[in-house]
């Protein structure tokens, strides 16, 4: 029987439709591979689930000539972390699961700018702290998201989840930049760069893929280029934002405030924000519901299921 490494407890629908096909192995830690972890990986298992923080890097995957591994089937839409041009000449395939995240990641993108343009989580820690001492008519008093314009940096799948919950939801004006043109089923005015969308929004979203192409797209100068009262949201991956930059710009009042999912060096989380009041910190959340999990889950057998029955696995990336 083929066998399957499942790096990470997965829900238990997922392991129970992985058991029937597979001969199947649970890593029972959360945290990510060891170098020697993804050796073992590619060594002793026809098939592995990797997911977020697994680096295999080209180094892991050339230092053999042949691995055991045929496919890394990554629980997950974005796999930056995967080298996959150096999978590929390994001889292994790799899969990933988009749509199934899409609009859990998209709802999560709408509490980070709710949170931040309304100043949820400041109230909520004047309450916990005991500081609240009632209602007033100019206490905590946020940006109203209605009427405003949201800009989408990458209008793939979860961008335009998030455009459509901002023109259909909440009345918003929706604009963006991507990398190639988009046919919309709503009204979005594309901006020819990522300087002239980040001028011109209240709201700025980053949707992009992580990797090399998007490292610091979100740098000094886009962050310099957005208005005082404007507030970032990213839920893409960390190092899309130069965490030092943003840091910098919300310490010197260049925009109005931050709401984060993800971090450049995370789970590491920087001081100087976490002391600001007007940022958001969630801890990766994106798609953190249980049947999204298990959708993403089933959708890894899935690709696992056609790739041994000899067809092309529907994720392929
Ligand atoms: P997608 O459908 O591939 O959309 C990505 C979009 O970004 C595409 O429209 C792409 O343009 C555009 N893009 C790529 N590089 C760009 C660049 N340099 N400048 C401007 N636009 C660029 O992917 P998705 O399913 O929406 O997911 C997006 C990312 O979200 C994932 O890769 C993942 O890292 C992240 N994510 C995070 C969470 C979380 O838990 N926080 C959950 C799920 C996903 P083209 O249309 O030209 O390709």
């Amino acid at each position: 029987m083929t066998k399957l490494w499942m790096t990470r407890p997965l829900p238990e629908k997922v392991q129970a439709a992985a058991e029937v096909l597979f001969d199947v192995t649970v890593r029972p830690m959360t945290s990510p591979l060891t170098v020697e972890e993804m050796r073992t990986a590619l060594s002793e298992y026809d098939a592995v689930i990797p997911t977020l923080g697994d680096l295999f890097s080209e180094e892991i995957f050339k230092a053999e000539d042949s691995w055991r591994c045929r496919i890394l089937a990554n629980f997950g839409v974005g796999y930056n972390h995967i080298d996959v041009a150096a999978a590929k000449a390994a001889g292994i395939t790799v899969t990933n699961t988009p749509g199934a995240v899409t609009d859990a990641t998209a709802d999560t993108a709408m509490t980070l700018m709710l949170m931040s343009a309304r100043r949820a989580g400041e109230g909520e820690r004047m309450v916990r702290a005991g500081h609240w001492e009632g209602w007033h008519p100019t206490q905590l008093l946020g940006m109203h998201l209605g009427g405003k314009t949201v800009g989408i940096v990458g209008m793939g799948r979860i961008g335009q989840a998030i455009a459509r919950r901002c023109h259909f939801g909440f009345g918003m004006q929706v604009a963006y930049h991507s990398r190639s043109p988009k046919d919309l089923d709503f009204p979005a005015q594309p901006k020819e760069s990522l300087l002239a969308l980040a001028a011109s929004v209240d709201v700025l979203v980053i949707a992009v893929p992580g990797g090399d192409e998007t490292h610091h797209l979100i740098n000094a100068e886009v962050l310099e280029a957005m208005q005082s009262h404007a507030h970032l949201i990213n839920i893409a991956r960390g190092n899309v934002v130069e965490e030092s930059a943003l840091i910098q710009a919300l310490e010197d009042g260049q925009i109005g405030g931050a709401g984060l999912d993800v971090y450049e060096f995370e789970p590491a989380v920087p001081d100087a924000l976490k002391r600001m009041e007007n940022v958001v910190l969630l801890p990766h959340i994106g798609t953190a519901a249980l049947e999204v999990r298990e959708d993403m889950g089933l959708m890894t057998v899935a690709n696992l299921e056609a790739f041994f029955a000899g067809e092309t696995p529907p994720n392929l990336v």
